[in-house]
């Protein structure tokens, strides 16, 4: 396991302001460094840090802030499952193709 160096953290710090809106909590910012530094890739988001990039890819868009974010009062127009995408109208498999997807898990 590799120490990240500054240069580290400040890339890291970079790409969470870009990806979350935001400044990275001491603990955020120490993972993303060290995943840098040892060219690890996988984040593993908090559900927070998951609400967060969500409303800020929706915002991206031009979409309202809740229209990417699981919406567990509607159903798939699809398949009938909870929770959908306001943005598609439909579940996380119906969306994304991708089964792991379920159960909001975007
Ligand atoms: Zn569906």
């Amino acid at each position: 396991m590799t120490e990240p160096t500054e240069e580290h953290l400040k890339k890291a710090e970079a790409e969470y302001r870009n990806l979350y809106g935001r400044a990275p909590t001491p603990e955020a910012l120490r993972k993303w460094a060290t995943n840098l530094a040892n060219g690890v890739v996988d984040t593993l988001e908090t559900p927070e840090e998951s609400g967060l990039r969500l409303r800020k890819a929706a915002r991206d868009q031009g979409l309202p802030e809740d229209a990417l974010s699981p919406d567990w009062t509607g159903e798939c127009m699809l398949c009938g499952s909870s929770p959908i995408m306001p943005a598609t109208g439909m579940c996380g498999p119906c969306t994304f193709g991708e089964a792991d997807t379920i159960n909001g898990n975007w």
